[in-house]
C-alpha cells in the first residue's frame, strides 16, 4: 500500500532550504513584477502540466518557451496518419495559455541553458530564472542507422509534434501504390513503445478497406512487442486480424539504409522497400546534455523530478531518465506535481517526509488495433527512499471497443486540461 502523502511533499524538507536560498538571490523584476521567476521550456504535455499548476494563486511569474505556434498531440495521431481523422482533431491553440495571468509565452527555441547565470538563452533574449522546468521531449539517434541522416527527409519518424504530416504522405503513397512498407521498433527506452505496432495495425486496416496490394514488414529490435506485458494482446491481434497484411520479424537489428537501392541492411540480410517509417532509438533533447544535466537522459531524483545536478532545475516528461513510461499522462501529471512543489518552495512550506513508498504519476497508454478498438495499458508506480521505482502494469487481455472509446475520450479530456 502506498502512503497517501503526495510524492512531491516528501522532498520538501530538502527542497525548501535550497529553494529559499535561490530565492534570496533571485526574484528579479519582470515587467515591474518581483515575483519569483519560473521558466518552463517546452509547451507539450509536461510543460503544460507545469504551467497549469504554477498559475494557481498567482504567486510566480511564468515564462513558457515553445517554438511551435500551436500544440499537436502525438497520442492518437495514428488516426490522422492513417487517414481516419483530420489533423485538426489532434491540434489545439495556445490561446488558453495566453489568457492566463502571470504567464508569458515566448515563441522561440531555447538555444542554451546557462546554469551559472541561471539564464535560458533564445535567439533574441536571455531569460533569468529562479526555477527552471525542462520538458523539451526527445531527439532521434540518427547515427544508429548508417545513411539515415542523408535520408532524413524521405524517412520521417513522426514521433514529435507536427512531424506526422510527412509520415502521412508515406502512408498515403503506400496505400495507393502498394509494395513493401517497413515499420521498425527500436529497443527501449523510447517514446510510447506500443506506437509502432499501433501504426502498423491502422495502416493494415486501411489496406484491407482499400484493397492495397503488398505488405507491412514490422522489424522489431526486440524479441517481442515492448513493453513485455503488452506482447500477448498485440501478437494476438496481429495474428487474428492482420496475418495477411503484416509480416512480423523480431530480433532484427537495422544497420544501414541505402535510398539509392531502397533497401535496409539488417542482421537478417538486405530488405527492399518502397515506403518506410523507421522509428529510431531516442534520447533526451540536446538541451539536457548542453546544460550538463545528464547523458542519454536527464538524471533526476524521484519522486521530485528535481535534477541531480542542480536544485533549481526540474526535468519532466520523456527527457527524464527514470524507469517511468515515456507517456504524456505521466509527463502532464509530473508537470503538475513539480509546479505544486515550486509553489510550496516559494511559500517556504515544510512538510515532514512520509514513511514508506509514495506514488509516482500514473501512466495511461492506448494502442489502437482498429480505428474503433484499442488495448489499454495502465502503469502504476511507487518509489521508496534509496530504492528503484516499482512499476505495476495492468493491460487489457485483448483489444476491445470500450478501450477504443476510452482512448478518444481520454485524449479529449487531457487536451482540455492542458489547453481548454
Ligand atoms: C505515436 C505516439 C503515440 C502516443 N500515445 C500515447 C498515449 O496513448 N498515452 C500517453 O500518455 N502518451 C502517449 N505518447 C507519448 C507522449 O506523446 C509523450 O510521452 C509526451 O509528448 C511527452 O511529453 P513531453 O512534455 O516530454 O514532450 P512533448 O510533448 O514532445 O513536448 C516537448 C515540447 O518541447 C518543445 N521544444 C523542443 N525543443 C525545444 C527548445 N529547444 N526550446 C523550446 N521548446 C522546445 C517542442 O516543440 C514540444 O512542444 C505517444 C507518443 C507517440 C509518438
Amino acid at each position: 500500500m502506498t502512503h497517501p502523502v503526495s510524492a512531491r511533499r516528501r522532498q520538501l524538507l530538502q527542497g525548501t532550504a535550497l529553494g529559499m536560498a535561490a530565492l534570496a538571490t533571485g526574484c528579479a523584476s519582470v515587467g515591474g513584477s518581483t515575483k519569483p521567476r519560473v521558466v518552463v521550456v517546452g509547451g507539450g504535455w509536461g510543460g503544460l502540466g507545469t504551467v497549469r499548476a504554477l498559475v494557481e494563486g498567482g504567486k510566480v511569474q511564468v515564462t513558457l518557451v515553445e517554438p511551435n505556434e500551436a500544440f499537436m498531440s502525438c497520442p492518437l495521431s495514428a488516426h490522422y496518419i492513417t487517414g481516419w481523422q483530420p489533423a485538426s482533431d489532434f491540434q489545439r491553440s495556445y490561446a488558453a495559455i495566453d489568457r492566463l495571468d502571470n504567464v508569458r509565452r515566448v515563441r522561440e527555441r531555447v538555444l542554451e541553458i546557462d546554469r551559472v547565470k541561471s539564464e535560458v538563452v533564445t535567439g533574441s533574449q536571455r531569460l533569468g530564472y529562479d526555477f527552471l522546468v525542462l520538458s523539451p521531449g526527445i531527439e532521434y539517434m540518427e547515427e544508429a542507422i548508417a545513411g539515415y541522416a542523408q535520408a532524413r527527409d524521405q524517412l520521417p519518424v513522426g514521433f514529435r509534434a507536427f512531424e506526422q504530416a510527412a509520415v502521412k504522405r508515406e502512408v498515403d503513397a503506400f496505400l495507393t501504390t502498394g509494395g513493401h512498407f517497413i515499420i521498425s521498433a527500436p529497443k527501449p527506452p523510447y517514446r510510447c513503445p506500443p506506437a509502432p505496432y499501433e501504426r502498423a495495425f491502422l495502416i493494415a486496416e486501411q489496406m484491407k478497406k482499400r484493397g492495397t496490394k503488398g505488405k507491412i514488414i514490422l522489424l522489431d529490435a526486440n524479441a517481442g512487442p515492448m513493453p513485455g506485458p503488452i506482447a500477448k494482446p498485440i501478437l494476438g491481434a496481429m495474428k487474428s486480424l492482420y496475418s495477411a497484411e503484416i509480416e512480423y520479424m523480431p530480433n532484427v537489428d537495422i544497420k544501414a539504409v541505402d535510398m539509392g537501392k531502397r533497401a535496409l541492411q539488417t542482421s537478417e540480410g538486405d530488405i527492399p522497400f518502397q515506403h518506410a517509417n523507421l522509428v529510431l532509438p531516442m534520447r533526451a533533447n540536446g538541451l539536457v546534455r548542453q546544460a550538463g544535466l545528464g547523458e542519454r537522459w536527464a538524471a533526476v531524483k524521484l519522486p521530485s523530478f528535481q535534477s541531480q545536478a542542480d536544485a533549481k532545475v526540474y526535468i519532466i516528461g520523456d527527457a527524464q531518465g527514470s524507469p517511468l513510461p515515456k507517456s504524456g499522462h505521466v509527463a502532464f501529471n509530473a508537470g503538475k506535481q513539480v509546479g505544486e512543489e515550486i509553489l510550496d518552495r516559494v511559500a517556504g512550506k515544510t512538510v515532514a517526509a512520509a514513511p514508506g513508498p509514495v506514488d509516482l504519476p500514473l501512466g495511461i497508454c492506448w494502442a489502437n488495433v482498429t480505428h474503433n478498438t484499442a488495448i489499454n495499458i495502465n502503469v502504476a508506480s511507487t518509489v521508496e527512499a534509496g530504492q528503484a521505482p516499482k512499476l505495476k502494469f495492468s493491460v487489457d487481455p485483448e483489444h476491445n471497443t470500450r478501450s477504443g472509446a476510452g482512448a478518444m475520450s481520454w485524449g479529449t479530456g487531457m487536451w482540455k486540461a492542458m489547453l481548454g
